[in-house]
Formats: C-alpha cells, sequence, structure tokens
C-alpha cells in the first residue's frame, strides 16, 4: 500500500473515530458507535466455521453482520474491518463477506488489506499507543513488555492478544524477536489467566454468542428457517428476542425442499424479503 493511500485511510479512520465515545485510550463499544452512525447491526452465533461478517449495500441501507461466535475480541475486529469496508469501499462495490483469510491479512486483495489497516487505525491509533506505553506501563524502557503488559493493552483498547502484537510490531514497538517471545508466554500461561491477573476484561477472550437483530430482520431469520439455512431453536430463539413465538409467524412458514440455500448469497438475498 502507498504512503498516500495509508494517510487518507489513517485520516478517515481518526475523523470516524473522534465521533465514537473514547475511555482513556480506547473506544468504548464499537457496536454502539456502529449503530449511532446508522448502519444497520446484525450479531449473530452464526457458528465456528461460518463466515466472520459481511457488509452489504441495500438502498440506503448500510448493513453489517458480525459472526458472535468467534471470541469478542476478534468479533470487534471485524466490525472495525466491515467499517472499513463502508467507509473506503461502498462507493463502487455493493457487499463484501469476509472469513479467516481477508480477517488475518493473508488476502492479497488491496481492499482487505486497507479494511485491515483501517481497522488497525480506528481501534489502535499509532499516538494513543504510545501514551497508553508511556503513562500505564512501568519500565518499559530498561524491561520491555511482559505478556501482562499485553494483557492490559488488550483490555484497555478491547482487541485480541494477537492484535496488540501484530500492531505494536507494526509501529515498531516490539521487534519479531520480542513478538516471538511474547507469542510463546501467552501460548504457556493463556490469554484467559493474563486478563484475569491484570484484573482486565475475560470477556474478550470468550464469544459472545450475542444476538442482536433488528425488528425488521425477523423475516430474514423466517427466511432462513425456510430455506433450510438454521434449525427450528435458531429461528425461535431470533423470536424469542421480541416475545414472539413460531406460532404468531405461522402465516409466513414455508416448507422449500432444495437445499442449496445455506451460501451467503442466499442469507444476504433474504434481507430483501
Ligand atoms: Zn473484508
Amino acid at each position: 500500500m502507498q504512503d498516500s493511500r495509508k494517510r487518507e485511510i489513517r485520516i478517515k479512520a481518526d475523523s470516524f473515530r473522534e465521533k465514537c465515545k473514547i475511555s482513556r485510550y480506547g473506544i468504548i463499544d464499537l457496536f454502539k458507535e456502529c449503530e449511532r452512525s446508522g448502519y444497520k447491526l446484525l450479531r449473530y452465533p452464526l457458528g465456528e466455521n461460518a463466515d466472520l461478517g459481511f457488509t452489504v449495500k441495500k438502498d440506503n441501507d448500510i448493513v453489517i453482520f458480525t459472526n458472535s461466535c468467534s471470541r469478542l475480541s476478534r468479533e470487534i475486529f471485524t466490525l472495525a474491518h466491515e467499517i472499513g469496508h463502508v467507509i473506503l469501499h461502498l462507493e463502487d462495490m455493493t457487499s463484501f463477506i469476509d472469513d479467516n483469510v481477508t480477517i488475518n491479512g493473508r488476502s492479497t486483495d488491496e481492499k482487505e488489506q486497507e479494511a485491515n489497516y483501517f481497522a488497525a487505525c480506528l481501534l489502535m491509533p499509532s499516538d494513543d499507543v504510545d501514551r497508553f506505553i508511556d503513562l500505564e506501563i512501568q519500565n518499559f524502557h530498561e524491561k520491555g513488555l511482559s505478556a501482562m503488559d499485553i494483557a492490559r493493552i488488550m483490555s484497555e483498547f478491547n482487541v485480541s492478544f494477537d492484535m496488540v502484537l501484530n500492531r505494536l510490531e507494526s509501529l515498531d514497538v516490539i521487534d519479531s524477536n520480542q513478538k516471538l517471545c511474547l507469542d510463546n508466554e501467552k501460548i504457556e500461561k493463556k490469554v484467559g489467566n493474563l486478563l484475569r491477573s491484570v484484573g482486565g476484561n475475560a470477556r474478550l477472550n470468550v464469544p459472545s454468542n450475542e444476538i442482536d437483530i433488528p425488528y425488521e430482520y425477523i423475516d430474514y431469520a423466517i427466511y432462513n428457517y425456510n430455506h433450510n439455512a438454521v434449525p427450528k431453536e435458531t429461528l425461535e430463539r431470533v423470536l424469542a428476542c421480541y416475545q414472539l413465538s413460531i406460532e404468531d409467524v405461522s402465516d409466513k412458514i414455508v416448507e422449500y425442499s432444495d437445499d442449496d440455500d445455506d451460501d451467503l448469497d442466499n442469507l444476504i438475498g433474504g434481507l430483501d424479503d
């Protein structure tokens, strides 16, 4: 990515961040910020092997979906990545679907790399990372960072352990050797334990399995049920969020026999219903 494009992305991430509620360093609740920006947010535990997120432009609406089966810190990163697509790319594209490859930076697609760079700048801007390390980490210059320090940074910025390491490496705060040592320390001590030992937010390290579906998307759940894309219990759970039961929507339940409808194109298509 060219330096001038990177700067452009930093400017856009910074102006989105300016509107967000920030604690001392990190964004408090990116899900709320997403809704406050007028995007329609869907969160659903779609399964561990399913896609991580998607963004669709539909008429005047922008719909962002995140899979709440991934660990909360990863789900937040996916959301930041999707916001990146909305702000950087939705002018000339109408949808993006993201999986492990695009979110983990292994895709060579320029737009995917840009969305990841946007997410890094939005969640962990260089200034705030420097300020955190300067003010909150004792003896950084003598001792460097420990895995507990990484857990502190993680908790403040609401990101994953791996994201902190990647970001610190790209900001030249740590080198690849230090990154490897910290990664080993993580494997040995486990992120959940590290978070607890620094009084951090242990919820970041587990899936929220949150179901957050705007009322108008009840139809979307019914569509997926009708096309055998979700089991009956799933539809029941969605309806229960609105104090409804299957009987209440029985006029909309249809039995289809085709079974090739569980791919994401159809899930997105379902939003049109
Ligand atoms: Zn993407």
